[in-house]
């Protein structure tokens, strides 16, 4: 069938034309032989484009960043990043393109970004590409966790290039990643807008970042007295909700680096990320965390040290001028902070839907319940995901699944009689606790099918982790952990 060209297809070039220091303009790489692996119909619909012209041979060289769409101007982005606590002052997308803004249905502006378009002038000797089973991960995954309802960038397509890729010795089919987020702005650009600001005294660029930003995702910080201060707040807030929404479902990220943290609280930058099993706060499964900076349980001092980086690339615009006391801003930035209140609070409310209490259950009462639980937890490597759906069916009078969990019986039901006695509620615990995860030895399995040509493990898997409240004859085996001689799970980023 062919289809005609969607010549209604327009896109804004909004970030290059207000931070045009941040941006250099930029091609995709034109692959040798594109071929459409996965599509996203639901996504592309909610970006008002249409899905049987992004399957035609246009819609192809759409996605890869070769048919440039009118208002459009391809960049590559520039920001720093602390890379395991490490200042880069320039980073920058080395293998990644904004191609532009887009309106989407709700009125909202996204940006839709490739990963794998050919290398740019940050690459900073990198090949600048992609390959199939790392940009079906981040599809994946991504996916997965927008139905767990995590605010994160998302997956619209993966295309094969039809080029082979050298990694690690080895030559692995090309992919790039088309993928959409709210915006790509980072702790990380605010860094490299500081250094810019810092290098003239002009305080002009950081200014446009913050403006920009304020615009985009935080419109009513203009209408506060103080538009920078309350745009910190805002991030801060983001943020704390972000990150307890990540333990809830225990992700373990890998890599959260200050570039890799968005200021609109999405989460982005799918590397060496994983799903906890077994629970342990110490879980990491990234090759390159030796030291577990980014473990499962570090996750939230982690966000609290990149938002105090945050506050450091702020501090120039925080400062009241007329006040004279340079220590202003920084005690403003810290009264912002609130010592990270938002995510005690978040926390614990998840946790309460988590064990089905209702508001009536005090809030120390059911934080207790968890520091117990997490012991128990952690003695038996009780699986995480599965545990509070067997919990479920324990608060319907079937205890056994739950109690087949743990090692120390008896001290188990003693928890569990206690639980019992606040009135658990199982239908509102099903809503929150998911039975399909992104399980490590399934993404692997359907990865390697996909690298070797087989793309039906990847759909199988995403159609479990897609509907992950709702139980469904035939996902049986997407319920339940690795099996034990699956050994434990590393990842690898940047790859
Ligand atoms: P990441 O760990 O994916 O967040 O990437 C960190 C930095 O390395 C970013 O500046 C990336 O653009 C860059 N990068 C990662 N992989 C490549 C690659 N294959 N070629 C060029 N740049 C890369
Ligand atoms: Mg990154």
């Amino acid at each position: 069938m062919s289809v005609a060209p969607d010549k209604t297809l327009t896109l804004q070039d909004r970030f290059w034309r207000e931070l045009p220091e941040m941006a250099v303009r930029w091609q995709a790489e034109v692959p040798p032989d594109p071929q459409l692996l996965v599509l996203n119909e639901p996504l592309a619909a909610d970006l008002g484009l249409d899905a049987a012209w992004l399957r035609s041979a246009d819609g192809l060289r759409f996605l890869a960043g070769n048919l440039v769409p009118a208002g459009a101007v391809p960049v590559a982005q520039a920001y720093s990043g602390h890379q395991f606590g490490g200042f880069v002052p320039r980073l920058g997308d080395g293998r990644a393109l904004l191609l532009g803004e887009c309106v989407d249905r709700h009125g909202c502006l996204r940006d839709i970004h490739l990963k794998g378009s050919g290398p740019t002038p940050f690459a900073r000797g990198g090949d600048g590409l992609a390959v199939v089973g790392p940009m079906l991960r981040e599809y994946v995954v991504s996916e997965a966790m927008h139905a767990l309802g995590v605010p994160t960038g998302r997956a619209l397509a993966v295309l094969g290039t039809g080029r082979r890729v050298e990694r690690d010795g080895q030559l692995l089919p090309g992919a790039l990643l088309v993928r959409v987020a709210s915006s790509h702005l980072r702790v990380g650009s605010f860094h490299y807008a500081f250094q810019l600001t810092s290098a003239t005294g002009d305080l002009k660029p950081l200014r446009r970042l913050a403006n920009h930003a304020i615009a985009r995702h935080y419109p009513r910080a203009a209408e506060s007295q103080r538009p920078y201060l309350a745009l910190f707040k805002a991030v801060v807030e983001a943020q704390a909700s972000l990150v307890a929404r990540w333990m809830l479902v225990g992700f373990v990220h890998g890599v959260m680096n200050t570039d890799n943290m968005t200021i609109s609280g999405e989460t982005i930058d799918y590397g060496p990320c994983a799903f906890m099993e077994a629970y342990d706060r110490e879980t990491v499964f990234s090759s390159i965390d030796f030291w577990g900076r980014y473990a499962y349980g570090n996750q939230p001092a982690i966000a609290e040290w990149n938002l105090a980086r945050f506050a450091e690339a702020l501090l120039p615009l925080l400062a009241d001028p007329a006040s004279g006391d340079p220590d202003e801003a920084i005690t403003l930035a810290e009264q912002a902070f609130g010592g990270f209140q938002q995510y005690r609070a978040d926390w614990s409310s998840g946790l309460r839907a988590k064990l089905g209490l209702s508001e009536d259950v005090e809030t120390d009462v059911v934080t207790s319940l968890f520091d117990e639980l997490q012991l128990l937890l952690t003695e038996s490597r009780v699986d995480y995901t599965s545990f509070f759906r067997h919990l479920g069916q324990a608060a319907r009078g079937g205890a056994e699944p739950a109690r087949g969990m743990f090692v120390d019986l008896a001290r188990f039901d003693e928890w569990l009689s206690r639980w019992l006695a606040l009135g658990p509620d199982a239908e509102s615990m099903d809503r929150v606790n998911p039975i399909y995860i992104p399980r490590n030895h399934l993404v692997e399995e359907a990865l390697t099918a996909a690298t070797a040509g087989d793309l039906d493990p990847v759909n199988k898997l995403l159609e479990a982790v897609t509907d992950p409240y709702n139980e469904r004859a035939g996902f049986e085996r997407y319920a339940s952990p690795a099996p034990a001689d699956f050994g434990s799970y590393r990842t690898f980023c940047g790859t």
